[in-house]
């Protein structure tokens, strides 16, 4: 019964679009054998769509804290009682440097994030925009960034100022919004990645999943991905924080957040998938399977508020896969296409 997987995975190679009945159904595999059988089959899609290579990004927290909304995961909300380091935005310089930085860790895409609904502030803009304009001139690299809630007029300069690449997640499904935020709503996130995509950005947009949403609703929000076109989906893990209202949440186990991977990769196959945030404590060992299951890219390094992985760790089990990390140079020309 489970060869199911491997034909609606031929199917799809094939150019096929699964529906979300499909898709859920495929969410239904409960034994290690039908998981690790579904794994294997969006591993063949992994496989066909992206070749052995592994993209990775690294992101910098150019602002901390002291947030205004109440997204219920998140220490950095000041509705939330958290002992998150706060600071305001740090200088241009600081922000090269750090980018700089992380570049010798082999990322190839580098994200500038800030905390807040959406950076609005005239300096703020001001500051990330001559950052940006500094790394135009000399870094290859994919230049990122996660500035939350934004208008088109803001985006734009952004772009000007050379931003290649918009994150901005849409954190859970819609049916299930209310649920993590009351202070800003999803359709105010969906609408941001529409304006970026309108204006020639690539987005990259994803979620975090452990918050007590259904696989059902896990599906729906695959398929508003997919609806939005998304260039890439990164899958965060909850990590639970003491003094956010989801820190008594139970940790999602290993096998569940592999059904999560290969049901991203089934409706989404030839899409970039990244696995972020809250893979050291949920899947501990069984880290190199983010990539059987489906994920051809991971975020190094630290994450904004957490320690990651030391990224030599990371590019060992990427070489022992028989995978290989994106090279810079092959990032160059994927940018010069765009
Ligand atoms: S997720 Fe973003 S918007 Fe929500 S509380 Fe945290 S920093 Fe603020």
């Amino acid at each position: 019964m489970h060869y199911r997987y491997h034909k609606m995975a031929d199917k799809i190679i094939n150019g096929y679009h699964i529906t979300e009945n499909e898709a859920l159904s495929l969410l239904n595999a409960e034994t290690p054998e039908d998981i690790f059988t579904y794994m294997s089959a969006a591993n063949r899609i992994r496989s066909f769509y992206k070749k052995t290579i592994v993209e990775l990004c690294a992101i910098i927290n150019a602002k901390s804290g002291n947030c205004s909304e109440n997204c219920s995961f998140c220490n950095q909300s000041a509705h939330h009682n958290t002992d998150v380091v706060q600071y305001e935005m740090i200088s241009s310089d600081k922000i090269v440097n750090q980018f700089e930085q992380l570049k010798t860790q082999n990322a190839t895409s580098i994200g500038i994030v800030t905390s807040g609904k959406g950076l609005i502030n005239p300096k703020d803009i001001e500051t990330v925009c001559t950052a940006f304009e500094k790394l135009r001139d000399c870094s290859p690299v994919c230049r990122c960034a996660s500035f939350g809630i934004l208008p088109k007029k803001i985006l734009l300069k952004l772009k000007k100022a050379g931003l290649h690449k918009y994150h901005h997640n849409l954190e859970t499904a819609e049916s299930f919004f209310h649920n993590i935020c009351t202070t800003h709503t999803y359709q105010e996130r969906a609408d941001t990645i529409k304006t970026a995509k309108s204006i020639g950005l690539k987005v990259c947009s994803g979620a975090l999943f452990g918050l007590g949403e259904s696989p059902k609703q896990r599906v729906e929000l695959a398929f508003a991905l997919r609806d939005l076109n998304v260039d890439k989906v990164p899958l965060n893990f909850l990590n639970p924080i003491k003094g956010t209202p989801a820190e008594n949440n139970k940790p999602l186990s290993p096998l569940e957040i592999f059904k999560i991977i290969s049901l991203f990769r089934f409706v989404l196959p030839d899409k970039d998938i990244g696995v972020c945030g809250g893979r050291e404590i949920n899947l501990r060992g069984l880290q190199p399977l983010i990539y059987i299951a489906g994920a051809n890219a991971v975020m190094v390094g630290n994450y904004l508020t957490t320690s990651g992985r030391n990224t030599a760790e990371d590019l060992q089990d990427i070489k022992d896969l028989g995978l290989a990390p994106l090279e810079l140079a092959d990032y160059s020309f994927l940018l010069s296409k765009n």
